[in-house]
C-alpha cells in the first residue's frame, strides 16, 4: 500500500481518484486506508494518486505495507469478489 506523508496540503486532488475509495480526510491530513490500497493493481499502470498529487514524493510507499503483486492482486479479487 502506498502512504500519504506530512507534506499533505489537503488539496483533495486524490481522494475523488482512488478507484478503491481508499483515500479519506483524516484528523490532519488525508490519508489512505492500507486495506484498500492495490496501489492501483487491477484499475491503472501506475498508482493513480501519485499522478495527480501536485505535491511531489508526498505519496510514498508504506514501509510498514510491503506486498508483493500476487497479494496487491489478491486484495483487489477480494475488493471485487
Ligand atoms: Fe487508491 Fe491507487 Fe492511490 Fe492506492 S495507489 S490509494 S488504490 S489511487
Ligand atoms: Fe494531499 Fe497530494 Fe492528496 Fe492533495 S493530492 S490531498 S497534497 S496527498
Amino acid at each position: 500500500a502506498l502512504l500519504i506523508t506530512k507534506s499533505c496540503i489537503n488539496c483533495d486532488m486524490c481522494e475523488p481518484e482512488c478507484p478503491n475509495q481508499a483515500i479519506a480526510l483524516g484528523t490532519e491530513i488525508y490519508e489512505i486506508d492500507p486495506t484498500r490500497c492495490t496501489e492501483c493493481i487491477g484499475h491503472y499502470e501506475a498508482p493513480t494518486c501519485q499522478r495527480v498529487c501536485p505535491i511531489t514524493h508526498t505519496i510514498i510507499q508504506d514501509a510498514a505495507w510491503q506486498e508483493t503483486r500476487e497479494q496487491l492482486w489478491e486484495k483487489f479479487v477480494m475488493l471485487y469478489p
